[in-house]
């Protein structure tokens, strides 16, 4: 272990306070949710969501873990540079596009440029917001399971948790380029579905809400897997926060 705060070893912990625990480190204000215990209690999806800030930009959230906390599925140095490094340049890239295009309004600078600040909104946008739940998304091995309620769901659109997986990673598997795999609740259709995302916003469909996503960038594993990406896609379900993903599908499905 290094000088990060080791996590709460995950059998002291109850469930209720691993989620209050993930939604404090991020700013989220999940404290009466309870994904599988209460369907009635839930916060709005877009507050109990809400990223952290600094002023009137976005802030990076800390690890709710110390670095070395996934291992072995994804090793220590991979988390540093993709959280500190990868995560806080989208972060970086959403605030100044959304400054640039606040400036054009004002009058500052050119409307010739606006398909490149539109572009570096929807790339850096979509990057900031799918780390957001990347890393909230995942937790020490075996400090979490599905609940009752979240097998349910799964069961229901997957036929169960074996579709589920057999479908999100094949998708994940198989991203041309750089993505993501990406099980999402659309609110439109009112339905889950799973997505093979290109970059970090091609192939995406209105109205997903993430539930649970796997970054397949190679910046993601190529440091301890290098070309071998099917074997930390078998690595990432070690990894997975359950607890997170029914609280973002219980917001999802059952806003306010
Ligand atoms: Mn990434």
């Amino acid at each position: 272990m290094d000088a990060q705060p080791s996590p709460q070893k995950p059998q002291n912990i109850s469930r209720r306070q691993a989620i209050a625990a993930t939604a404090a480190f991020a700013g989220w204000g999940l404290a009466q949710s309870v994904s599988g215990q209460s369907t009635k209690n839930t916060s709005k999806a877009s507050h109990a969501f809400a990223p952290p800030m600094e002023g009137d930009e976005y802030a990076l959230p800390p690890l709710p873990y110390a670095y070395d906390a996934l291992e072995p599925a994804i090793d220590e140095q991979t988390m540093r540079l993709h959280h500190d490094i990868h995560f806080n340049g989208y972060r970086k890239g959403l605030n100044k596009a959304l400054n640039e295009l606040k400036g054009l309004r004002s009058g500052n600078g050119s409307w010739d440029m606006i398909s490149y600040w539109e572009n570096q909104l929807a790339f850096n946008g979509c990057g900031y917001l799918l780390h957001n739940v990347f890393f909230a998304n995942m937790a020490p091995k075996g400090s979490t399971r599905p609940s009752k309620w979240l097998q349910g769901e799964i069961e229901k659109e997957f036929g169960g948790m074996e579709g589920l997986k057999n479908h999100f990673s094949s998708a994940a598997k198989s991203v041309q380029g750089s993505g993501w795999g990406v099980l999402g609740y659309n609110v439109g259709l009112q339905r889950p579905v799973v997505l093979q995302v290109e970059k970090h916003q091609d192939q995406a469909l209105w109205g997903v809400i993430p539930l649970l996503v796997l970054d397949v960038w190679e910046h993601a594993y190529y440091l301890k897997y290098q070309n071998k990406r099917g074997d930390y896609v078998k690595a990432f379900w070690d990894v997975v926060n359950w607890d997170d993903v029914a609280a973002r599908w219980e917001a999802a499905s059952h806003p306010a």
